[in-house]
């Protein structure tokens, strides 16, 4: 497996490698950068090819994190982590506990949380071993996922404001790949505002309950690329955009909560030369992370929510700066990041 080579490594700080022959958890830590505050990013546990891949995850979705929190305003770094392993056999509380007291060896450099494949329950299990987990249930935000849809939510009608010219989303077409935590929450504020659904994922139950509940109009996983539809919401996994998937969008708008959503950088370019407004996801996923961060004796939980619909403005700035200068809308999202921390560098430097 190669480290330090790998085109996401990216000046990481730490990258860590758990191993506990007793519980089965092969697990990686991996934290980009502290500049801002500790790192925090989600737990998430999935059955990899590979280790390699594990390893090129957690990368990219650690640097994605340190990305989000600077462009959200958060006093935070950027980590992530992973769990090599299948999340519907192989989890025991005892598997979790070890993580945690993975988590714990970092003294607070890294704090954890949910993400996919991992549950409040099972970082319940964690917090046991160690107090550096975000997002539980008890004296804590709970499942961060409401506040990521309602996050995406904003971030859409942003997309649709600017991209369709629509006042508000009533009879706006939105594919949704993915009824998931996320998925699944955006889908009923969309519909709660008139939008009109197409829905797919591999689990068909998931499906079913959104076509009663939402009047959506289910299609196959590999037929939401495709839908003649103003939006496509991407709300499964990453790499979503491609070479592969590019030439058949028809939406003329992307906004949805998937990590890591371009196959690679030059995509965000190929988006913005076929004249489609990309919303780029860390920004419109950060709502989660924004409920997670007010967590603590002062909680208030509206407040929060809040500061989650100002994913909307913060958006409109991405897209207003991309038309001005001409660039896609993914590198201003990540220049803007990177000037707050490297404003931060030179302060503490200084
Ligand atoms: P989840 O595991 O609850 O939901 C993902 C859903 O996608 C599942 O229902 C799964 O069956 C479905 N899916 C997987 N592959 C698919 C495919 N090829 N076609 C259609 N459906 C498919 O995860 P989630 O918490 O809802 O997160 C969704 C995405 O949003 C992930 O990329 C995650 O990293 C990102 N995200 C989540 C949060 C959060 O608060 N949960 C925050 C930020 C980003």
């Amino acid at each position: 497996m190669t480290i330090f080579s790998n085109p996401e490594f990216d000046n990481h700080e730490t990258v860590l490698f758990f191993k506990d022959p007793k519980t089965g958890l092969k697990a990686i830590i991996a934290i980009h950068d502290t500049t801002l505050g500790p790192a925090l990013g989600g737990t998430r546990m999935w059955n990899y090819g590979s280790e390699e891949e594990a390893l090129t995850d957690v990368l990219r979705l650690s640097r994605g994190m340190t990305y989000k929190s600077s462009l959200t305003g958060l006093n935070l770094g950027g980590g992530k982590s992973v769990i090599i392993g299948d999340a519907k056999t192989q989890k025991s509380p005892e598997l979790f506990r070890a993580f945690g007291e993975a988590v714990g060896r970092l003294n607070g450099n890294y704090i954890a949380a949910e993400d996919v494949g991992t549950s409040v329950e099972d970082l319940e299990y964690a917090r046991q071993s160690t107090s550096y987990i975000a997002g539980i249930s008890e004296g804590g935000a709970g499942d961060p996922s409401p506040a990521t849809s309602w996050g995406v939510f904003n971030g859409l009608k942003a997309a649709a404001k600017y991209g369709l010219n629509a006042t508000d989303l009533k009879g706006v077409r939105v594919a949704v790949q993915g009824l998931g935590h996320v998925g699944y929450g955006l889908c009923k504020h969309l519909r709660e505002a008139g939008a009109e659904l197409i829905v797919t994922d591999i689990y068909d139950q998931m499906v079913q309950k959104a076509v009663a509940e939402f009047d959506a109009k289910a299609v196959k996983p590999e037929e939401i690329i495709q839908q003649d539809v103003d939006i496509f919401a991407p709300c499964a996994l990453g790499a979503v955009l491609n070479d592969e998937t590019i030439p058949e969008l028809k939406a003329k708008i992307i906004a949805g909560a998937a990590n890591n959503q371009l196959a690679e950088d030059r995509h965000g370019q190929i988006l913005r030369d076929k004249g489609i407004l990309y919303a780029p996801d860390y920004v419109i996923n950060a709502g989660g992370i924004i409920l997670i961060s007010h967590e603590g004796p002062t909680f208030n939980r509206d407040k929060a929510m809040k500061q989650v619909a100002e994913i909307h403005d913060t958006l409109l700035n991405i897209f207003t700066r991309a038309d001005r200068e001409n660039r896609p809308t993914h590198e201003i999202a990540y220049q803007m990041a990177r000037e707050r921390i490297e404003n931060t560098r030179l302060k503490m430097a200084s």
